[in-house]
């Protein structure tokens, strides 16, 4: 089953995720990957190497992320592609290449602009600390405030952090801890921590993981959402391929920390080169509904 039969019938009625836009209507994806690509690069690295001690985990990877658009990393465990985002994040300083945050080196930024212009998911948050949701969400605006201690938000923080709670379908829970939510929720939890944040960038290291099918569409719709209303550009590390080719202008395919392609789903996400990362042979072919590459994993039996 796909991710459209809950879009079409399996989410509660309250759940009103833009998916006609973020899912179906790819006239701006198109137009962006076939020439008329938007001139504007939100972050960019060129060709960046990253090495934990003498060891390469990233070498020679190049990216852009523009607005408007998901980018999507996939490749197997090991590949380099949390490596990456923690680069482009300067978690991690490249041993060789640049990356272009808003036309200035990365490097220029300090760690207070880095964090209102780019918000991270990362791949194991912490997450199971007793603090209330809303308290939680507000943290995402803690990068804007003037003071520190107890106190530094503004009526303006505690706006955002109320209309991000309704974005994605929180409000109810704003009381609720952290610790008390199931795993869907705390996931959209922190999704809804790094929105409240309003930068242009969000990197996300596999937000749906541990969730089950309806979960996962829910939180790629958010982000799409996100990127076609504001203009945010969003890079997503993600095992479901077909969530990728679904809600994503642009794949980077990884193995052994280098590119094996860059394109749109379209062009990376072929038998040839799915086989050549993953080395299980699969189906491809077009969605009834989207149209977008769906993939289909093609079991061998042993005869
Ligand atoms: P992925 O996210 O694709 O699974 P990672 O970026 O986490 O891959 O890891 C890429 C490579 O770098 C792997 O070989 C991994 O063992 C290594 N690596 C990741 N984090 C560290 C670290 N903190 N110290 C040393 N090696 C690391
Ligand atoms: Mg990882």
């Amino acid at each position: 089953m796909t991710c459209h039969r809950f879009f079409l019938g399996g989410l509660r009625p309250g759940l009103k995720f833009n998916y006609s836009n973020g899912g179906r209507d790819r006239s701006r994806p198109a137009k962006a990957v076939t020439g008329h690509r938007t001139p504007k690069v939100m972050l960019e690295a060129r060709d960046i190497s990253v090495k934990y001690g003498s060891r390469l985990a990233v070498s020679e990877v190049s990216l852009m992320l523009a607005p408007h658009e998901v980018t999507t990393i996939i490749g197997p465990n090991g590949a380099g592609k949390s490596t990456m985002l923690r680069t482009l994040n300067y978690g991690i300083a490249p041993a060789s290449g640049e990356i272009i945050l808003d036309s200035q080196p990365l490097g220029s930024y300090s760690r207070r602009a880095i964090a209102k212009r780019i918000a991270v998911v990362a791949q194991e948050a912490d997450l199971r600390f007793p603090v209330a949701v809303f308290e939680f969400v507000l943290g995402g605006r803690y990068a804007w405030s003037s003071t520190s201690g107890w106190g530094w938000e503004t009526a303006h923080d505690v706006e955002v952090a109320r209309e991000v709670l309704r974005e994605t379908q929180l409000e109810e829970l704003g009381d609720r801890l952290m610790t008390e939510l199931s795993g869907g929720e705390r996931q959209r939890a922190v999704l809804a921590r790094a929105l409240a944040t309003e930068a242009g960038t969000l990197l996300l290291d596999e937000p749906t993981a541990n969730l089950d099918l309806a979960h996962q569409a829910a939180i790629l719709a958010l982000v799409r959402n996100r990127c076609d209303s504001r203009g945010t550009a969003a890079l997503v590390v993600t095992h479901d391929i077909n969530l990728a080719a679904e809600f994503s202008n642009h794949v980077l395919l990884m193995k052994d920390g280098k590119t094996v392609a860059f394109g749109t789903p379209d062009e990376v996400l072929t038998p040839d080169l799915l086989k050549e990362v993953f080395a299980v042979r699969v189906l491809v072919d077009a969605h009834p509904i989207s149209g977008v590459p769906r993939i289909t994993p093609v079991h061998e039996v042993l005869r």
